[in-house]
């Protein structure tokens, strides 16, 4: 059975596959290279994922779901939580673990579970397009994604039945997708703005086509969502001072303006200026109930005017990566431009200023992740051989009883990695010890994502009255934790209580049996003409 790499984007995913000496981008069903990350749910419950799926986000808002990736492997808490549901006709609620998940017709969607039912439209689309069976996949996450994340990335994977050979990162993937010369080596720094995150990578690639990353950095809340946002608050002041009504307020006025705000934030980046026309009746108004149409001009200086702080945050994460490469900006050879909000020329602008040379926009910048990641699978299934180390973009940390975090493995570090270290406790004569493991650069412990705690119990202290606690962690090559501890004394191993959430493998074998009833139940219907 083959092997395929898939991006999984907030926006669009793509598949691709190694075969006959080079990479190919599998078409969808449809004929696309890639197919929008979208499922709606009908009224009947019939599921309808991919290109169908986005064209029914104006009649069925609140059951379309989109940008999902938005909300993975997050807690219901996160403020950027908050944030995508004022920007979503769903519904977001808590689910019993604390992690937002989608309020369905008649249950709770995990992102997890949404996110498998795109990646089981494009595994079925890759085998049409192959004529095989397809069990296994390299899958691509933003460089940025925390533990959490990646898990239930990993969750996904598994409940669209598919073994997950990697997680790789998506800039490392475009990078391995790169046609370099590959003459002498070459720094490269890889600028991915996608629909919704944002990362900077810098690579080295050398002339036998090995590539070391040698820092990420980024923003999984940043991307052209945000420009849309933008760009709808200010249609939707400009309506409100002249009807006194907020557009945003309504969820189907909502769905379609973001949608026209999207297509016209597209236009601008070849056109000077365009309208946003939404005729009547776009709203009914007033006590008598008045139909108005929105109509708004826009020019390429106004979207470049709103959107420039998002522009500038971008900018301020290459000067961080370049400073954790501990590299100037003319030591870097290469900018490669990936993701679709690149287009922009203002972003593309920017980019260009601040590292002073010309930037290339990746051939297909919404492909090439999906090649990278179709290398990454050859690569894993013996076809071809490839060098790859990657770094882990986050510190790994114990929680202090002084609530400092103490580094286990430090941020920019080379994965896979392994770390054992050494604590002992503060009160003498102490039985009970809990050992607390956080991912993050801050601080102050709270404000990182807590990956789990150890909770020992009948610990024994040695001869001074010290219990020593021998804690190690592991980062996988997917980028994913693992832990223990041992406490000296008594020689007892402890496993890691895993406080990030995710689906239980239960839920997960569930979920996935699930979706291949529904699967074999669409395949035996009688084909309609
Ligand atoms: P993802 O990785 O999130 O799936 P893509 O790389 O496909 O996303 O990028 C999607 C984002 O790029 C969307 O926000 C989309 O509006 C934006 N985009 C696509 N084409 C253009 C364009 N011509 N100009 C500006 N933005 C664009
Ligand atoms: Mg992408």
């Amino acid at each position: 059975m083959t092997a395929i790499g898939i991006d999984l984007g907030t926006t669009n995913s793509c598949a691709a596959v190694w075969r006959g000496g080079r990479v190919d981008v599998l078409k969808d069903a449809e004929g696309y290279p890639v197919t929008p990350s979208v499922v709606s749910v009908r009224e009947n419950g019939e599921t309808i994922v991919g290109r169908r799926a986005a064209r029914e986000l104006e009649i069925n808002p609140l059951h379309c779901y989109r940008a999902v990736k938005r909300l993975i492997g997050r807690r219901f808490t996160d403020p950027q939580v908050k944030l995508t549901q004022e920007t979503s006709a769903f519904e977001i609620q808590p689910a019993e673990n604390g992690e937002a998940w989608i309020q369905g017709r008649d249950q709770l969607l995990s992102p997890s579970h949404i996110s498998a039912m795109v990646l089981a439209r494009v595994k079925a689309s890759a085998e049409l397009a192959l004529g095989k069976k397809i069990d296994k996949a390299v899958i691509t996450v933003p460089a940025f994604f925390n533990d959490a994340q990646r898990k239930a990335t990993l969750a996904a994977g598994e409940i669209a039945g598919l073994r997950v050979l990697r997680i790789i990162n998506e800039p490392t993937a475009a990078a391995m997708a790169l046609e370099l010369d590959r003459e002498s080596p070459q720094i490269v720094a890889v600028y991915d703005l996608g629909g919704g995150t944002f990362d900077l990578s810098i690579l080295r690639v050398d002339a036998e086509g090995e590539i070391d990353v040698l820092c990420s950095n980024g923003d999984t809340f940043l991307g052209g969502e945000d420009f849309d946002r933008a760009l709808v608050d200010h249609v939707a002041e400009a309506f409100i001072a002249e009807h006194g009504v907020d557009p945003r307020g309504d969820v189907l006025a909502r769905a379609r303006l973001k949608l026209a705000a999207e297509e016209a934030k597209c236009e601008l980046s070849e056109a000077e200026q365009t309208r946003i026309l939404l005729p009547k009746p776009f709203m009914v108004i007033g006590v008598e109930r008045e139909p108005v149409a929105l109509d708004a001009p826009l020019t390429r200086a106004t979207l470049e005017q709103l959107t420039a702080p998002l522009i500038a945050r971008t900018i301020e994460i290459c000067a961080l990566a370049l400073e954790d490469a501990g590299l100037s900006v003319g030591e870097i050879d290469r900018v490669v431009l990936v993701g679709g909000q690149t287009r922009m020329p203002a972003v593309q602008a920017a980019v260009k200023s601040f590292f002073g040379r010309a930037t290339m926009l990746a051939p297909d910048p919404d492909q090439i992740v999906a090649r990278g990641a179709a290398v990454m699978a050859a690569a894993l299934t013996g076809q071809l051989a490839v060098e790859l180390s990657d770094v882990t973009p986050f510190a790994l940390g114990v929680q202090s009883a002084r609530d400092e975090m103490i580094n286990l493995i430090p941020a920019q570090h080379k994965i896979p990695a392994r770390k054992t270290v050494a604590f002992t406790t503060v009160v003498p004569d102490q039985d009970a010890v809990t050992v607390r493991l956080r991912q993050g650069g801050s601080e102050d412990p709270r404000d990182n994502l807590a990956l789990g705690r150890f909770d020992l119990d009948g610990v024994r202290p040695g001869r001074d009255g010290r219990v020593i606690i021998d804690v190690t962690a592991d980062i996988d090559a997917d980028g994913v934790m693992t832990a223990s501890a041992r406490d000296r004394g008594s020689g007892r191993v402890q496993n890691l209580t895993v406080e990030t959430m995710g689906l239980s493998p239960r839920a997960i074998e569930r979920l996935a049996k699930q979706l291949r009833t529904r699967a074999r139940e669409a395949a035996e219907e009688t084909p309609r003409l």
